[in-house]
């Protein structure tokens, strides 16, 4: 990690097309002087640095804001907005930044951007080279705070339209051959005017995304190009002894959790602690042996399975019987980098929050064979309860008898909703019931209208949508995720609305039963609030998601002193 003394700052006088071409170059980051005060961030204008910022430092902006005026109240400095003046008027920011050639560049004119809340485009011999973002922190929230699904949009925008008009390279060929696209260097230069309105949203994007850049200047250090170089391991870990495939399946991802090597499946001997705790490391050394020399390095890894999972240790497993196994901490003995461990359903949970649909109160619904789980993002959190034990859905009681008995789950507990709902608990109810065949061949049959298996599946999914209105009325969610195999819940889908929802899941026993009982359940306007997606997960999703909960969790690249102040960074260069 670079530390701040890292970051080069520069007086406006002594700024010339060479440097700016310097920086461009090799994608570096620094800071304009005036009179001594930080007044601006220059930065090169680059799609993948707009990317890491929006997909990776969102959550940090605000802290790093937030630390910087608790900082300011307890007298360490002065604010920005003390030094640089009024705060913007509102909404001037939402045009395209205007240019500015670097001989036209002053104190005063960066001061006159500050004051109307512009980024300036710096052009040199007539090509954009940079923007330069003004550093008031009152800027920086504002941009911040109004702008994060526009930033969205407008990535998204210009990355569709570049890449169809192949002005640009892709984010994902940046990252994936580098030097064929850049060869020597990164230039992402072009002359702004010459741009298609993609590359003009793109830049829209960037002025909002980059304002980041103005927390960082007294905070953080920037990203380097070689951020982009980071690779962490994530791994599903699958502790099912039942179906006697008891593995681990790892993937390589970039530091924005895509998957960028694998996945990779490594099977395991045994559920003993010992075994896993190898496996995992073989499995790490395997990807990291997969990695381009000289470039691509390991910064983390993150693992996920289900069950109750708190500060990396499994607190139980039902599947693997672990109590109390401090799996994170074994593996990051070995490996001195940080390494993570997350219950199942709360890594897609903030796999979502990162990079999928984003919604402030959500929830995520995991079924899978071996079991039924949840992540819960309330207020844009991850609810982990008093012991990280929080969510487990699948051990919400919905009955307790079959056939006049008790059925216990595996939990030992009576009535488990997984014993209801999970496909392993309904292959069970069916063998006992003398049904032969596989998960298929029990859907094929449950649509016999009057069959074992039609009332098999009508009750399991009566269950899971009990538990669903029980979740509705809990926590109120705009959004419900629902994550299970195809044969159970069909194809990857949106459904909008709570009447379209039953018109098009009447076809589907399980599903129909599921959203009838929701219906009936759920308090208010609870199922008008939330809309419905349907999702298929992968082992490799499961491992990728593990991959983004550790970089959630990576500590800030680093935090100085002093953060929002505006100083000369030359005096301490
Ligand atoms: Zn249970």
């Amino acid at each position: 990690m670079h530390g701040r003394a890292d970051m080069k700052t520069i007086g406006i006088r002594e700024m010339s097309g060479e440097l700016i071409k310097k920086v461009t170059d090799q994608g570096q980051v620094i800071g304009i002087t005036s009179g001594r005060v930080l007044a601006g961030v220059l930065m090169p204008i680059g799609p993948e640095i707009v990317e890491q910022l929006v997909d990776r430092n969102l959550a940090r902006i605000k802290d790093s804001v937030r630390r910087g005026e608790e900082d300011v109240a307890a007298g360490r400095g002065e604010s920005l907005q003390d030094l640089m003046g009024s705060p913007p008027e509102q909404g001037g920011y939402s045009r395209v930044p205007p240019q500015v050639s670097i001989r036209q560049l002053s104190g005063s004119r960066i001061q006159q951007a500050a004051d109307s809340g512009e980024a300036l485009i710096v052009t040199h011999d007539g090509a954009a080279v940079a923007l330069l973002i003004p550093v008031t922190s009152h800027w920086v929230e504002r941009l911040v705070e109004r702008n994060l699904p526009r930033i969205r949009n407008s990535i998204e925008r210009g990355e569709n339209e570049i890449a169809q008009k192949g002005i640009l390279p892709t984010l994902e060929e940046l990252l994936e051959e580098p030097e064929q696209s850049h060869p020597g260097s990164r230039p992402v230069r072009h002359d702004y005017e010459s741009l298609p309105s993609a590359g003009r949203s793109l830049l829209e994007g960037a002025d909002s995304a980059v304002a980041a850049m103005a927390v960082w200047a007294g905070t953080i250090t920037p990203p380097s190009a070689s951020l982009m170089q980071q690779r962490v391991v994530g791994i599903k870990i699958i502790p099912d002894a039942q179906d006697e495939r008891i593995r681990l399946v790892g993937v390589l991802t970039d530091a924005l959790a895509r998957i960028v090597r694998g996945p990779v499946e490594l099977p395991l001997a045994n559920l003993d602690q010992g075994t896993v705790l190898a496996g995992v490391l073989d499995l790490v050394q395997g990807l990291e042996g997969t990695m381009k020399p000289g470039g691509e390095h390991l910064v983390a890894v993150g693992m996920e399975l289900g069950g109750h999972v708190h500060n990396g240790t499994v607190v139980y497993s039902a599947n693997a019987g672990w109590h109390h196994f401090p799996l994170a901490s074994l593996v990051q003995r070995q490996l001195s980098i940080p390494v993570t461990l997350e219950n199942d359903a709360n890594a897609l949970a903030i796999r979502e929050r990162l990079s999928g649909i984003k919604d402030e109160n959500m929830v995520v619904i995991l079924i899978t064979n071996r079991g039924v789980g949840s992540g819960v993002i309330a207020n844009g959190q991850i609810v982990r309860g008093a012991n990280g034990m929080a969510g487990e859905l699948g051990h919400v009681p919905v009955e307790f008898e079959r056939h006049g008995a008790q059925v216990k789950c595996r939990c030992e507990n009576p009535g488990c909703l997984e014993g209801a709902t999970a496909p392993y608990a309904i292959m069970n109810t069916l063998t006992e019931d003398g049904f032969n065949g596989d998960f298929d061949a029990a859907v094929e049959a449950a649509n016999e209208a009057g069959s074992r298996a039609h009332e098999v599946f009508l009750h399991a999914g009566e269950a899971l949508g009990r538990a669903i209105a029980t979740v509705i009325n809990l926590h109120n969610p705009s959004s419900i995720v629902l994550y299970g195999p195809p044969a159970l819940v069909g194809e990857p889908r949106d459904l909008p609305s709570p009447s379209g929802f039953l018109n098009q899941e009447s076809a589907s026993l399980y599903m129909g039963a599921m959203i009838r009982s929701i219906n009936n359940h759920s308090f208010s306007t609870g199922v008008d609030d939330c809309r419905f997606i349907v999702r298929n997960t992968t082992d490799a999703d499961g491992a990728a998601a593990a991959a983004a909960c550790v970089l959630q969790q990576l500590p800030p690249l680093r935090t100085a002193p002093s953060t929002t102040t505006a100083v000369d960074l030359a005096a301490i260069q």
